[in-house]
């Protein structure tokens, strides 16, 4: 029904702050109003005004599978019949850790959580316990969930220079945050020289999602896992979004980089509220109660979260990834000589079934790159896409997620209505 979406939206902002309960979802940046979903089926959603749409946003990644896989809400069910929380530990923890342990190969230990955002909050604590020292050095455009320490990197991507992303954050909880452009080595060493002794961590997006894909240029990562070593400091491999999505073994395995810690969520919660944090068992041994790191939860290894997690993973062990990466390369090959054929400017950045869409004449290589898009034009495009059945991240910043669920006639007609629009 027409006009569905904007009545919820009214109400839901008497109610909740913006309407939301994630400032993303409001599509301010593309001027619209958020999408009220009623279900989901496969590679599409359903939405209240009754728009069926082709989905390229996957709830911002956890959906490799597409919506409502049959193996993961049978998983569901069958966990909900047995009861839905106990504070007590249950068989499919083990199993989903054991899962995760096997399939990544820098991952020998594995905490639960609930979020990404607390996964990645804990591992920087346990990195700070482990090496005795508080600064990190985090990368411009690169987001490590809302904790404090992480939200700079808004500011100018001066090395030195760490400026509150937001208000409430006393500049105190950023003092230790060493912001560095991505893809910037230099900038790295540098970082270690000025603070030399004092650099607990490296957190990176092993392939950058969250400003716009941005990928690793060669040597980057190997650069990173170099100094750390050299330096004493932590190696975190942040992989919230790339953990099961760049490959089964994650971007740690398709890249061949060891991280010591690594940060995870999404995907493993096969759409359930999850995330995880782990690495070598010598430094996750420090965590309580086996060591004196604190970190706690309530609801964490949730039984539900734990048998979608795992049930997903069953499926993505046997799912075949360069197939789909196969799929989505020639789809952006064909989306980018679209644009090219029509003189439009436009950089696409690709990687497995992640790809995003800048329309700006230069490489894409770190935020301050991806922020030459023109946002307007991408604001159109969001807009227009829509209108004929496809939903993309309301925002130019951030990744198109492709599923094994998508078919070849969802990126055809995609390539269709896209090259309507180039004109
Ligand atoms: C989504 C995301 C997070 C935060 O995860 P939440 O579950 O939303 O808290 C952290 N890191 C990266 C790279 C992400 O994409």
């Amino acid at each position: 029904m027409p006009g569905v979406s904007h009545a919820l939206f009214n109400a839901a902002r008497q109610y909740i702050p913006g309407g939301v309960n994630s400032p993303v979802r409001a599509c301010a940046a593309v001027g619209a109003e958020p999408l009220f979903v009623e279900r989901g089926l496969g590679s599409r959603i359903i939405c209240a005004d009754g728009e069926n749409l082709v989905d390229f946003v996957l709830s911002w990644g956890p959906l490799i599978l597409g919506h409502a896989h049959p193996a993961v809400t049978r998983a569901i069910r069958e966990a909900a019949d047995r009861g839905s929380s106990f504070g007590a530990p249950c068989r499919d923890e083990v199993e989903l850790a054991k899962a995760m342990v096997d399939a990544l190969p820098g991952l020998e230990m594995v905490r639960m959580v609930n979020s990404g955002t607390e996964a990645a909050m804990s591992a920087l604590r346990l990195a700070r316990a482990c090496t005795g020292k508080t600064k990190f050095i985090k990368f411009d455009g690169c987001y490590h969930g809302h904790a404090d320490p992480f939200l700079a990197g808004a500011g100018s991507g001066v090395a030195t220079l760490s400026i509150p992303g937001t208000p409430g954050v006393p500049a105190a909880a950023v003092a230790d945050t060493v912001l560095c452009p991505y893809n910037d080595l230099e900038s790295v060493t540098n970082a270690f020289s000025a603070h030399s002794g004092n650099l607990a961590a490296v957190i990176v997006e092993p392939a950058a999602g969250n400003m716009g894909l941005v990928l690793p240029e060669q040597g980057f990562l190997e650069g990173l896992r170099e100094l750390c070593t050299r330096h004493g400091a932590l190696l975190i491999f942040d992989e919230v979004i790339t953990g099961f999505r760049l490959a089964y073994a994650g971007a740690q395995g398709r890249f061949g980089i060891d991280p010591d810690l690594a940060v995870f969520g999404k995907i493993i919660g096969g759409g359930l509220p999850v995330g995880a944090y782990g690495g070598k068992a010598e430094y996750m041994r420090h965590i309580a109660p086996q060591g004196q790191v604190y970190q706690a939860g309530t609801l964490s290894g949730n039984p539900l979260a734990m048998a979608a997690g795992l049930a997903a993973l069953r499926v993505l062990r046997d799912s075949d990834y360069a197939a789909l990466e196969q799929k989505v390369e020639d789809f952006c090959k064909e989306l980018a000589a679209i644009f090219k054929n029509r003189a439009i400017d436009v950089r696409i950045n690709r990687m497995a079934s992640m790809f995003s869409i800048f329309f700006t004449p230069r490489p894409v290589r770190d935020f301050a790159d991806a922020k030459t898009a023109d946002t307007d034009r991408y604001a159109r495009f969001f807009l227009y896409m829509r209108e004929r059945g496809f939903f993309l991240a309301p925002s130019a910043f951030e990744t198109a997620m492709a599923s094994f669920a998508h078919s070849d006639e969802d990126f055809l007609s995609f390539l269709k209505a896209a090259a309507a629009f180039a004109g």
